[in-house]
């Protein structure tokens, strides 16, 4: 049943009308979606197109950033009476900033190396590859020596802890440069994810996949790193290149990005991010965070499944009093702040 549209109590979310024809699948999102697709394609695989490969990296990073600022102000200005979305957006728009782009520029050309901490394994796999961190760890410079274990502990101490408090929400909501994008500019375009049961299915069989894929690379890098043998070798590394390819550059950038106008902002943190699939499951099983409902209140408007950008139908658990514990929320809150009936509740 298609929600009908009722009017949303804040001015809670995007500001642009929903009809237009940029927001709606029009020639405009066709447009734009051509236009995004070629200029990753070319970024990813033909950057020398534009100009030598490291300042082409360097130019991609700075307008990414810019992007996200200057969506994070009009995000600011259209949620200016949600407190909580203020505060992840200036959390986002600063972790970009400074985590993301400004810190690496400066460690790299003060010689410790570009290092983003911000990004973990497994989005960012080679962090917890043994080619990354022996050279970290063994290092005579503490600050990569420190670079090193903030991946180790970063993964393996704070993720489960934050996630068991907060829900995924803590990474995918307020630092990942992935979610920053797709909460900015990527905000017009979030009520675009199919709600339906077929995309549930094809999101649960193709990013847990993705992570085994990652998990398993990592397994046999550090296999061969105990134990060389250089036909493994070659094995794990080819095996990580496509990878690479694949899911580091067709997936997350060409598909994630590009595709936002077509099937919404969060195509690749629902259907290919190992990072989204790894939280998704400490949220899932071992974490305090869900969205309560209550019954009672619920009048089917469907705003709230209209604007979920992870294509969660909230309504169907609003309408049952069920709880929302569902691998794939990102903890956004925008159904709860577009619900008219305060009906549901972040907890
Ligand atoms: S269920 Fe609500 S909080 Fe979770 S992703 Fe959807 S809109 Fe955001
Ligand atoms: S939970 Fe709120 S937004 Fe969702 S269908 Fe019910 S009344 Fe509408």
């Amino acid at each position: 049943m298609t929600p009908i549209q009722i009017a949303i109590p804040t001015e809670a979310v995007n500001s642009a009308p929903m009809s237009s024809s940029l927001r709606n699948r029009g020639w405009m999102a066709y447009g734009l979606g051509i236009v995004l697709t070629s200029l990753y394609a070319i970024v990813y695989w033909r950057p020398e197109t534009f100009g030598a490969p490291q300042t082409v990296w360097f130019w991609y990073s700075a307008v990414y950033t810019l992007v996200v600022c200057m969506f994070g102000v009009k995000k600011i200005i259209d949620y200016r009476n949600e407190r909580y979305h203020m505060l992840r957006t200036v959390s986002l728009v600063t972790v970009q900033l400074l985590l993301a782009f400004i810190l690496p520029n400066m460690l790299q050309h003060s010689g410790h190396g570009e290092f983003y901490f911000s990004y973990f394994w497994p989005l960012k796999p080679e962090y917890l590859f043994p080619s990354t961190l022996h050279p970290l760890i063994d290092s005579p410079d503490r600050l990569r020596v420190f670079m090193g274990w903030w991946s180790v502990i970063m993964l393996v101490v704070a993720t489960p802890v934050l996630t068991y408090f907060y829900g995924k929400r803590w990474y995918c909501s307020w630092v990942c440069g992935c979610g920053a994008l797709a909460e900015t500019a990527g905000d017009s375009f979030r009520h675009l994810s199919s709600k339906g049961p077929l995309s549930w299915t094809i999101e649960r069989w193709t990013i847990y996949p993705v992570l085994v894929i990652i998990i398993g690379i990592t397994a046999l890098l550090w296999y061969v790193d105990a134990h060389p043998d250089p036909a493994l070798q070659l094995y794990a590394d080819t095996a990580n290149r496509i990878y690479g390819f694949v899911i580091g550059g067709l997936f997350s950038g060409v598909v994630g990005v590009g595709f936002y106008p077509i099937l919404g902002s969060r195509v690749w943190c629902r259907f290919g991010c190992p990072m989204a699939a790894l939280l998704g499951i400490l949220q899932k099983y071992a974490s305090r965070f869900r969205i309560e409902t209550n019954q009672g209140q619920c009048i089917s408007c469907g705003n709230c499944s209209t604007y979920c950008e992870m294509g969660i139908d909230v309504r169907s658990y609003a309408q049952e009093g069920k709880e929302i514990k569902r691998a794939s929320c990102v903890g956004c809150g925008v159904c709860v702040s577009v619900c008219p009936r305060g009906v549901l509740r972040a907890s």
